[in-house]
């Protein structure tokens, strides 16, 4: 056997991997990992079918399908007021974690000093590490999650090259508020720090508040990678398929990376989806249709010992339970499979520090069925 090098020592499988894994083996109902239970659209599936037996089964061009970033640059362009270019700012990818993945290898070097706000999606920081770059986490705190800029502040150097933002959150069900905005504008004005905007949840932002784009604002959009994904945006998280769009000087780069990494996205899914979201009404919904899930599975979790927490935003719920339980989130996170057939994901899983808050995060974009006999189980605990 020879030796091995690992870039990332330490690491073990993601928290979404281990506990969906967990799930099917105790045939347990999946509330871990972020995904429906329910299927997507079946016109959808029949609009790829026809790419497929139409002959669309060969490489697409390295940026996208041009008919795809077209509407892509459309969509945002008239939901965000910004004016970006579809040939040169959008960029089709497999997935929002690909998108990430490509943005800060393009962007990070040796020593260079990235903002995180945890707790984090899970792959922030091992990017970042495996670049050589140094991970600065501000770390946010139940009920709520706020950010306190000042604080921000102190985290910044000389050697920032990039904030990670992300609203709609992962886990907590956050959204970035004016306040957050206007402080960001403030902190990046007259810099070369760029943002790294993950917005895969855009459309899911609940009680009639705004999604804080970083496209809404002059000033960030000329500094920010904007991550998307299809997968949210049409119930199928599967087919890894999302786009990036940032400022052209910005995109050239990612482009030098995208092109090594993937190449291309897949043909015929970019061809039917670029033809099903010819209808704007598909997503316009969207907020309404996970709202009504959001408010039946806070009602139904009402009937259990949890507390809940807010959420405006995302497919996420998250819990306390530390006025019943001193056990460590990881531990009850398992002990809800095994014992109760019901797995979460342990919020401490995304923090770098060791953390115990007492937090668990449920996903609910579910059926109505599923959310209520997840609760019939957890009432029992
Ligand atoms: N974004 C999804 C979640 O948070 C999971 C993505 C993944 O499994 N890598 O559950």
């Amino acid at each position: 056997m020879i030796n091995t090098y690992s870039k990332l020592p330490g690491t073990a499988n993601s928290i979404f991997s281990v506990m969906s894994q967990l799930a099917a083996e105790h045939n347990a109902i999946n509330l871990s990992q972020g995904f429906p239970d329910y299927d997507c659209d079946p016109k959808l599936i029949d609009l790829v079918a026809d790419a497929m037996k139409s002959g669309n089964n060969q490489y697409a061009p390295m940026a996208g399908l041009p008919a795809l970033k077209e509407l892509v640059a459309n969509k945002v362009n008239l939901q965000y007021g910004s004016n970006y270019h579809p040939d040169t700012e959008v960029t089709i990818t497999a997935g929002g974690t690909q998108a990430i993945f490509t943005i800060l290898t393009a962007c990070i070097q040796a020593g260079d000093e990235v903002i995180i706000f945890e707790p984090a999606y899970d792959a922030y920081a091992p990017i970042i590490k495996m670049m050589g770059g140094l991970v600065k986490s501000y770390e946010m705190a139940p009920p709520d999650y706020d950010i306190d800029w000042e604080m921000v502040k102190k985290l910044f150097s000389s050697s920032t090259k990039m904030i990670i933002l992300n609203s709609p959150h992962n886990p907590t069900g956050s959204v970035l508020k004016d306040k957050d905005i206007q402080a960001l504008i403030k902190l990046t004005k007259d810099t070369n720090v760029m943002i790294l905007s993950d917005e895969v949840y855009e459309h899911l932002v609940y009680d009639g508040e705004k999604h804080q784009s970083m496209a809404l604002y002059p000033e960030l959009r000329e500094r920010s990678f904007i991550v998307a994904s299809f997968g949210k945006l049409l119930h199928a998280t599967g087919w890894k398929v999302g786009y990036c769009i940032a400022p052209e000087n910005l995109m050239k780069e990612f482009r030098k990376i995208h092109q090594f990494n993937v190449f291309s996205v897949n043909t015929p899914m970019q061809v039917g989806i670029a033809n099903y979201l010819r209808d704007p009404s598909i997503y316009l919904g969207l907020a309404d249709f996970f709202q009504q899930k959001r408010d039946l599975f806070r009602f139904l979790l009402g009937q259990t010992k949890f507390n809940l927490l807010p959420c405006k935003g995302s497919y996420f719920q998250c819990v306390t339970y530390g006025h019943f339980s001193e056990e460590e989130d990881t531990v009850l996170a398992k002990r809800l499979i095994t014992d109760y057939g019901v797995a979460t994901i342990p919020v401490s899983a995304f923090y770098m520090r060791n953390t115990d808050h007492k937090v668990l995060r449920f996903c609910f974009a579910k059926k109505q069925e599923t959310l209520e006999r997840s609760v019939e189980r957890l009432i029992k605990l």
